[in-house]
Order: structure tokens, then C-alpha cells, then sequence
């Protein structure tokens, strides 16, 4: 008995590392045999700080990249990765503040910390409600706009889990800036909203201001 609550131990220690590292990750968590255990056996919880890391970024389909641009992206999903992951994102966004409160504009009814925690379960809302599985999940697509669209970054809509990108701006893009722009098309997903238009409150709601906090730090 003693023996199988020990290769339960292991092999959560296995997962959590597998979810703790970019983009080197091990798939070969189902590869031994799942021991069956007579009596119940009580897994204890980790007693570990979770407020930060174990957040992935998975791009899970990607359309209309070419070679150039598709290496782009994944330096822009490394770069995110690294910083959603990182104790300065978790600060950046416990302590935002608007008209020196510490909130976020349009939140949802959601404290700062509850903001953040729904970035690290990650159960994307849109188009249809997700599990929390601790996965940024990102589907893509580049168009190219018309000229007179051309100051459009991207952009997407409810009904779609697709993230549409412009070319105009992709295509001269840090990958801090196309990873801050799939961060906030990606916080739509998770049901935030803001201003259709610029009006002054709304560089303070939780896309834009989660976006910019990801611009910030990747560039
Ligand atoms: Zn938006």
C-alpha cells in the first residue's frame, strides 16, 4: 500500500513539473502503467504557493502563417508564456489601480485577485463555457485589411474562438506586442468586455489593461 500511495505522489510531482517549463514539455505522463488501488487512497493537496506558474500557452491552430511569420508566433506564445507565469505579472495585476483604487474598470465584479485567478484557471468562456485547465488556449488566424483597416491590430467576436490578426501591424510586430495583442483578444475569451469606443476609462479594463501589462513587460 505504502508503495502505490508513493507512485501517486510521484507522478503528481511528474504533472506539476511538465506544467512548470515552456514549451519543452514531456508527454509521456501516461506512459507507466496506473497502478489500481484496492482502498481509496487520499491524495493530499500540495502545500504550495500556486499563485504563480503552471499556466500554458497552446496555440491550437494556427492560419494563413508562412515559415517567417510562424516562427514569430512562437517566440510571441514563448515570450506570454514566460511572463503570465512570472511573480511581476502577479503583482502588475494584484495592485492595478484606477482613480487610486486598487480595481480594474469593466472587471466583471471581480477583484484584482479574482482577475488574476481566473487568467491562471484559464477556463475560457467564449464561445462556450470551458473547464479550468490551466491552459491558455489560442487559435489564430493572420488576414491581411484593407488599407483604410490597416490600424486595426486584431481583433475578434464572441461566437468564434479565433484570434484575427492584421498584417499590416503583425508583420513589423515585437513578439512583445503580438503577445500583448493575443492576450487581450484571449481576455475576451474569458468574458471581459470594454468601450467599443476610446473613451477614457477604457485603457483601464481588464483587456486593455491586462494587454498593456503584457506590452510592457515584453518590450
Ligand atoms: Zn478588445
Amino acid at each position: 500500500m505504502k508503495a502505490v500511495i508513493l507512485m501517486l505522489g510521484m507522478m503528481a510531482v511528474t504533472m506539476t513539473d511538465a506544467h512548470a517549463f515552456g514549451s519543452a514539455r514531456s508527454s509521456a505522463v501516461d506512459a507507466a502503467p496506473t497502478p489500481v488501488p484496492t482502498t481509496p487512497v487520499v491524495v493530499t493537496p500540495p502545500n504550495t504557493d500556486v499563485g504563480t506558474g503552471g499556466l500554458r500557452v497552446v496555440i491550437n491552430s494556427a492560419k494563413n502563417f508562412n515559415d517567417t511569420q510562424a516562427a514569430h508566433l512562437e517566440a510571441s506564445r514563448d515570450l506570454l508564456e514566460r511572463i503570465v507565469n512570472s511573480e511581476e505579472f502577479k503583482q502588475r495585476v494584484l495592485h492595478f489601480s484606477y482613480q487610486g483604487q486598487e480595481t480594474f474598470v469593466q472587471n466583471n465584479g471581480l477583484s484584482n485577485l479574482q482577475v488574476y485567478n481566473k487568467i491562471l484557471e484559464a477556463a475560457e468562456q467564449l464561445p462556450s463555457p470551458t473547464e479550468a485547465n490551466r491552459v491558455i488556449d489560442l487559435s489564430v488566424q493572420l488576414y491581411t485589411s484593407s488599407y483604410f483597416g490597416r490600424n486595426v491590430v486584431g481583433y475578434t467576436s464572441p461566437d468564434t474562438p479565433t484570434i484575427y490578426m492584421n498584417t499590416y501591424f503583425y508583420n513589423g510586430a515585437t513578439p512583445g506586442e503580438s503577445a500583448s495583442n493575443m492576450m487581450h483578444e484571449w481576455m475576451h475569451k474569458l468574458g471581459f468586455d470594454h468601450d467599443y469606443n476610446s473613451t477614457a476609462r477604457r485603457p483601464y479594463s481588464v483587456p486593455y489593461a491586462i494587454g498593456d501589462i503584457v506590452d510592457q513587460m515584453g518590450n
